[in-house]
């Protein structure tokens, strides 16, 4: 009778920070996936209001004057600058996201402390936990 002679299991994996439970993951994930779509809902409203400006543009353009015309180009810039920096918020949320699954993210830089969810959620980009961000402003 052939018994397993040794059944030793050496998976000691070296801790080298605090692990986040699934649950609190899962969360992160949700509220980050959220902040996406709201974005992306943000972005798409945007859109069509760039296009509707523009729209407005080729339409109406023949009454206008100077003036007009000019405040309308002017707004169309507006939404376009408001395009892209909601554009530019998506990609932190979408890296945040890339971050989360390869378990980089949401560790505050200075403490090393878990960041809270709410404030992940708000600000995906936060690198810092409140306390050493006040700390910081406070210098
Ligand atoms: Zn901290």
């Amino acid at each position: 009778m052939a018994k397993p002679a040794d059944t030793r299991t050496a998976g000691r994996k070296p801790v080298t920070k605090p692990t986040r439970s699934t649950a609190e993951t899962e969360k992160i994930r949700g509220a980050l996936a959220a902040r996406r779509d709201e974005l992306r809902a943000e972005y798409d409203q945007t859109l069509s209001e760039i296009t509707e400006l523009q729209r407005d543009r080729l339409t109406d353009s023949a009454g206008d004057d100077q003036a007009d015309t000019g405040t309308k180009t002017l707004e169309r810039e507006q939404e376009i600058s408001l395009a892209n920096s909601i554009l530019e918020r998506i990609t932190q949320v979408e890296r945040a996201l890339e971050r989360l699954d390869e378990g980089g993210y949401g560790w505050c830089e200075r403490c090393g402390n878990p960041i809270p969810v709410e404030r992940l959620a708000a600000f995906p980009s936060a690198t810092q936990c409140v306390t050493c961000k006040q700390l910081e402003e406070r210098r």
